[in-house]
């Protein structure tokens, strides 16, 4: 079984998640927007090793800390797609244009959609094509525990910013439509920033995307 713990990280509460397998003594972090020390101090609280670090997108919040994390742990950073190649190689941008701590360029393993990988023992992650906030976000889905890391896509009662370079509210209002809302509705959804949702929730009370009658 899955246990999720919720660390916000930078001045933006970025929700990084901790998805730990307690009985496998495993755990993955998504979305580090910064190393702090509560990572490790969770990991050894729980006697859990670090198998990699997933990333939802390219956005300097939600990837801060995936190098220095990475390095110290000897764990491969996997995700997004390839369309955030450009982000992740101009974070120093990203950090005048957000005014958050600088980091350095890296180049994690592309994903691509509709990949399934095993990270954890037994738990199956997808890889879901979510364009629209950034040109190569995913979301991934583990249809075993019902969730969804759905990072900067969907949030509860609103949706992700396209106002950003290579955003389009477009492909976002398809990703959400075409992908999100035809999962299961029990589907809990854990959002970038902010409160949890589901995707049922979402599908009748969104204020920007409803699901279509
Ligand atoms: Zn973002």
């Amino acid at each position: 079984m899955l246990t999720i713990t919720t660390i916000p990280t930078t001045a933006f509460a970025q929700n990084t998640r901790i998805l730990a397998d307690l009985n496998a003594k495993s755990a993955l972090i998504c979305d580090p927007g910064a190393d702090i020390p509560d990572f490790d101090e969770y990991l050894q609280a729980h006697a859990l090793t670090l198998k990699a670090i997933i990333l939802t997108h390219g956005h300097l919040d939600h990837v801060g800390g995936s190098s220095s994390l990475a390095a110290r742990h000897q764990v491969p950073i996997i995700g997004p797609a390839s369309g955030d190649q450009q982000l992740l190689e101009r974070l120093d941008l990203q950090a005048q244009a957000f005014g958050l701590p600088k980091a350095p360029p890296f180049s994690p393993q592309w994903v691509t959609p509709g990949q399934v990988l095993e990270l954890l023992p037994g738990t199956q992650f997808q890889v879901i094509a979510a364009p629209g906030h950034t040109p190569g976000g995913i979301c991934w889905y583990i249809p075993s525990a019902q969730l969804l890391l759905c990072g900067d896509t969907l949030f509860a009662g609103s949706v992700g910013r396209t106002d950003f370079p290579g955003g389009s509210f477009a492909d976002l209002e398809a990703t959400i439509r075409q992908r999100l809302y035809r999962l299961p509705e029990a589907t809990r959804l854990l959002c970038g920033h902010g409160p949890d949702s589901t995707i049922g929730q979402e599908k009748r009370y969104n204020a920007f995307v409803r699901a279509e009658d």
